[in-house]
């Protein structure tokens, strides 16, 4: 196992990794922005390194002062985390030819599922349900295009390849618009992305997002971890997350499951991962894979009683999987609500000082949190502040347990979307569970109409 880990990321997910690592025994290396100099898991951390002022692109994305940062603290291995550097293949190869392991797949993996169009047909070689459309780069000449569009049916999708974060993605519902979307696609993808290159598939109208959670070692073992429900989206983002998915046929998600490990082990896969589905009329289609540890990846732990950030560092350290497949057992039920400082209704960020921070407790409740009394969120990042996690026998004690734990919840000095949880955990259709990935929005959409 390694002695000492750098933690390139920050955050609830940094205080995560560092929890991991100490309980391994190992060393770790908190690297930081100026802003994040007073951060709880950087005073926990054995060591400390400023690497740059507060922006992004000059700290958390600055690939040579992490380097550095990691050869004058003498770490073994960097753990990216989620977000900034973690799906980023030339970073993964940078370490590595730096001499240090990086914690996540192979380079070539991460290139490879970092564009949906190489990622949607190296999973179809491999066996893997994808959404149907047209899986290579769209041509240039309009006809070609309509006749690609007609092919599949309206309405369809223009994704960009090299998309993500949910943006970069138009839907048309008929042949009027296709041609003006595909070139405002090209042209958004180009700027965002720095590749214009855009695809297309069928628009599932009422989807649920349904995810399956592998871990694969480096001798070709891997196993899935069951699945996570995260159709409970505003603007592609998940705010409320939930294992094992509601109503899903045990007998399919073994299936779908056995059919991702497989794809693991015919790519080479190391590491963790999440396969995405767009599930609808008990049919999963594959959409994209994250090459890394995930915001909800917690549920998955309460279900299975594994500890995956753990396994990420055993499998890294070329350990074999301690675990086959037929010792995954998934018990009870786990949700996950994303607290986020910003306004519940209308989502503006609420940075600043956290007056009171009291969080809720007792059995089957978990929290995943880097915020304290007094605690500064800086206006730079995202705004989770942290997740609170539960678990129940059943479905029903897990919304009753998310129920009191969050009227035990209380943060003050910002605002967070607590009130949009308390209101979506009463809520009869999410209750009821299997809501599409619409559903939120249309719910949201109805109480700003005053209804
Ligand atoms: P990103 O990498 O930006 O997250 P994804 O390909 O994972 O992009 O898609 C994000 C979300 O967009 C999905 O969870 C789903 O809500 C919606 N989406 C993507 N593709 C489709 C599709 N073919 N039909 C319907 N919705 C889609």
């Amino acid at each position: 196992m390694f002695g000492k880990v750098l933690i390139a990321n920050r955050g609830e997910i940094a205080l995560r990794i560092q929890r991991a690592c100490r309980e391994l025994g190992i060393k770790t290396v908190a690297v930081h922005s100026d802003v994040d100099r007073e951060a709880k898991y950087v005073k926990l951390a054995d060591e400390s390194v400023c690497i740059g002022p507060a922006p992004s692109a000059a700290s958390y994305l600055n690939v040579p002062a992490i380097i550095s940062a990691a050869e004058v603290t003498d770490a073994e291995a960097i753990h990216p985390g989620y977000g900034f550097l973690s799906e980023n293949a030339d970073f993964a190869e940078r370490v590595e030819k730096s001499g240090f392991v990086f914690i996540g797949p192979r380079a070539e993996t991460i290139r490879l599922m970092g564009d949906k169009v190489s990622a949607k047909n190296a999973m179809k070689k491999a066996g893997v349900p994808t959404v149907p459309g047209f899986d290579a780069e769209l041509p240039e000449v309009p006809e070609e295009i309509i006749k690609i569009a007609r092919g599949i049916g309206y309405p369809v999708i223009v994704k960009a390849a090299g998309g993500g974060g949910g943006r970069g993605m138009r839907v048309v519902h008929t042949e009027a618009a296709l041609l003006n979307a595909v070139h405002t696609t090209r042209t958004e993808a180009q700027a965002a992305f720095g590749n214009p290159s855009v695809y297309m598939e069928r628009f599932f109208e009422s989807p649920r997002h349904v995810e399956i959670q592998v871990m694969a070692d480096k001798h070709r073992n891997a196993v899935y971890l069951g699945d996570r429900d995260c159709s409970m989206q505003r603007r592609h983002q998940k705010i409320i997350e939930e294992a094992p998915a509601p109503g899903i046929n045990p007998r399919a998600r073994a299936r779908i499951g056995e059919r991702c490990a497989e794809a693991c082990r015919k790519i080479g896969y190391e590491g963790a991962g999440t396969f995405e589905f767009l599930y609808e009329n008990d049919e999963f289609y594959f959409i994209e894979m994250n090459t890394r540890i995930q915001v909800e990846h917690p549920v998955t732990e309460m279900v299975t009683g594994l500890d995956l950030v753990q396994m990420q560092l055993r499998v890294a350290a070329g350990e074999k999987l301690s675990i086959k497949q037929r010792d995954v057992e998934t018990r009870g039920h786990s949700i996950e609500c994303r607290i986020n400082a910003e306004d519940p209704f209308r989502f503006t960020p609420s940075p600043g000082r956290i007056t009171t921070f009291h969080m809720p407790g007792g059995p089957g409740v978990r929290v995943d949190s880097h915020a304290y009394n007094n605690y500064v969120i800086p206006p730079n990042y995202d705004s989770l502040i942290g997740k609170l996690i539960v678990y129940g026998d059943t479905r029903d004690q897990a919304i009753a347990r998310m129920q009191v734990a969050l009227s035990e919840t209380v943060v003050e000095g910002i605002k967070t979307n607590i009130p949009l949880h308390v209101d979506l955990m009463r809520d009869a259709a999410f209750r009821a569970g299997g809501t599409n990935i619409h559903y939120l929005e249309t719910k949201l959409a109805g109480y700003a109409r005053g209804t």
